[in-house]
């Protein structure tokens, strides 16, 4: 491949930024990879991921792509950390609307692993590049520009206990994540910020690991449960290395499961299904209860910007961070790089930023789209609803239904949500016509199995209900 320059750095040595670096060796002679964090010496989590100690799956799309950045890392990550390859259809129960879709199967296969994992062996993977290299304790403070403001041409950085530097490069990387500071660092070189779009979820997650038996679950290896009324409540139980679950639940606005055994248990117990809660109650426990707090969704709109340094990007959750009940954040990483590597296949670093934002853009509008949309249906959640997004909402609802006896639907619906085909598919007039025959034979079967929630379970043991 075409050479585009001496020296690319990367800043931040999560999935996104390990993707990234992965496109640019490429491109670049050396990549240098800055991270504040030390490198830990097993995987396990470190303090600049806290998301990592939460429940975390590789979407099939996200698995496919980093395999073709990276060959062989799926299967690494099962025969060396413990990971587990599963048909996302059919090996996982989804709950949504409070109704539980059919099991089919698919070919969506998906990678369950900590989050500690995943990463642990992408950084791995990566390092054994020749011209990649990573400098952990490392933390970018600024960039430095010419004197004409027009580029940047490093950053400023300072190792744990030592001096400021200046080191430049051809080309600079934020994937700093959600906290990102290239808004305020480009500010001080004279840019403009970004417009910004914020949904307040006021998301507070807790979770802890259990040791798993083969007959938890009847063998399936994970399930979900999409908030909805009367509690909008969210779960999802993974099961991960180890022989072991990590159980995630968080409602909105503040609803936070309560950090004790008996609380904990009774807000389980409080979803459309009783199945996290039967696992739970009888397994061992394998480490202590941690909150993460999910204020808003934030997506900043780099793309609008009118002038903007051409050799500076912003990547992963840096540019967008959305609810996670999709699961989507890592495969969006995963397909910003390949769009970057094509970006830079068709025309070199010529006007990258432009470029780039513009293709990033049309990757995130979908899981921002299916997220935030999916949030708006909570109607204490604050947001425009279009007549469109209040279609599709009641349409989905319609699906669901449907895919509580037809996995043909389920498949489909996953396939949106594993970001392998656009929403718009969803209409298509052979799943459209599935989905108004499902629902007049459901209709016909009578009521669909649903756990009949008091709406007097919203916030019952919640003391913190109502913070933002
Ligand atoms: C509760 C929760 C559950 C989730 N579950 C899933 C899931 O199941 N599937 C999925 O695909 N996604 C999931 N996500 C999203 C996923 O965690 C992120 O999308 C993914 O980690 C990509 O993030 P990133 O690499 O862009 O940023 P981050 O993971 O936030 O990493 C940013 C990195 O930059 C470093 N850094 C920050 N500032 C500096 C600096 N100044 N100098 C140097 N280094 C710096 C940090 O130390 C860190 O290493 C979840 C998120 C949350 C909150």
């Amino acid at each position: 491949m075409k050479n585009l320059g001496k020296h690319a750095i990367v800043i931040g040595a999560s999935m996104s930024g390990l993707l990234a670096a992965r496109v640019l060796s490429d491109f670049y002679t050396t990549v240098t990879v800055l991270e504040r964090d030390a490198f830990p010496s097993a995987d396990i989590p470190r303090k600049g991921v806290p998301q990592g100690r939460h429940a975390h799956g590789l979407l099939a799309r996200g698995s496919q792509l980093i395999e073709e950045l990276f060959p062989g890392y799926n299967d690494e990550v099962v025969t060396q950390s413990g990971g587990l390859l599963g048909d996302v259809a059919n090996d996982v129960l989804w709950i949504g609307r409070n109704v539980t879709l059919a099991n089919g199967k698919s070919d969506l296969i998906g990678l369950l692993a900590s989050r500690p994992v995943l990463e642990g062996n992408l950084r791995r993977r990566l390092l054994k590049l020749p011209n990649v290299r990573a400098m952990p304790d490392c933390a970018v403070r600024g960039l430095a520009s010419d004197s004409a403001r027009k580029h940047v041409t490093g950053v400023r950085m300072r190792v744990e206990g030592g001096p400021e530097e200046i080191v430049n490069a051809d080309l600079i990387v934020d994937a700093t994540g959600r906290g990102s500071s290239s808004a305020t660092w480009l500010e001080e070189l004279g840019y403009l910020p970004p417009a910004i779009e914020r949904v307040e979820i006021g998301i507070g997650y807790m979770s802890r690991t259990y040791r798993r038996r083969p007959t938890d679950l009847n063998g399936k290896l994970g399930i979900v449960v999409a908030a909805s009324a009367p509690n909008w409540r969210n779960a999802a139980m993974l099961a991960q290395e180890s022989d072991s679950w990590i159980v995630s639940t968080g409602g909105f606005l503040g609803d936070e499961a309560p950090d004790d055994d008996r609380g904990f248990l009774a807000y389980l117990a409080t979803l459309p299904t009783m199945q996290i809660h039967d696992v739970i109650a009888s397994a061992e426990p394998l480490g202590d209860y941690r909150r993460y707090r999910y204020g808003y969704s934030l997506r900043r709109r780099y793309e609008k910007l009118a002038r903007f340094p051409g050799n500076y990007l912003v990547f992963g959750d840096a540019i967008c961070s959305f609810n996670p009940v999709y699961g989507q954040g890592m495969t969006v990483a995963a397909q910003e790089a390949l769009t970057l590597q094509q970006c830079l296949l068709h025309a070199g670093s010529n006007e990258l930023a432009r470029r780039f934002f513009r293709a990033a853009t049309k990757i995130v509008d979908i899981p921002w789209d299916i997220a935030v949309g999916n949030d708006l249906r909570n109607p204490h959640v604050e947001g425009a609803r279009s007549s469109m997004l209040r279609f599709i909402n009641w349409y989905i609802g319609k699906l669901h239904v449907a895919a509580t006896r037809d996995s043909t639907l389920t498949t489909a619906f996953l396939n949106v949500v594993n970001l392998m085909i656009p929403p718009s598919s969803l209409l298509d007039p052979a799943i459209a016509w599935r989905v108004w025959r499902g629902q007049r034979e459901a209709r016909a079967a009578g009521p669909v199995a649903r756990r009949p929630l008091r709406t007097d379970e919203w916030g019952e043991y919640v003391g913190t209900r109502g913070r933002k």
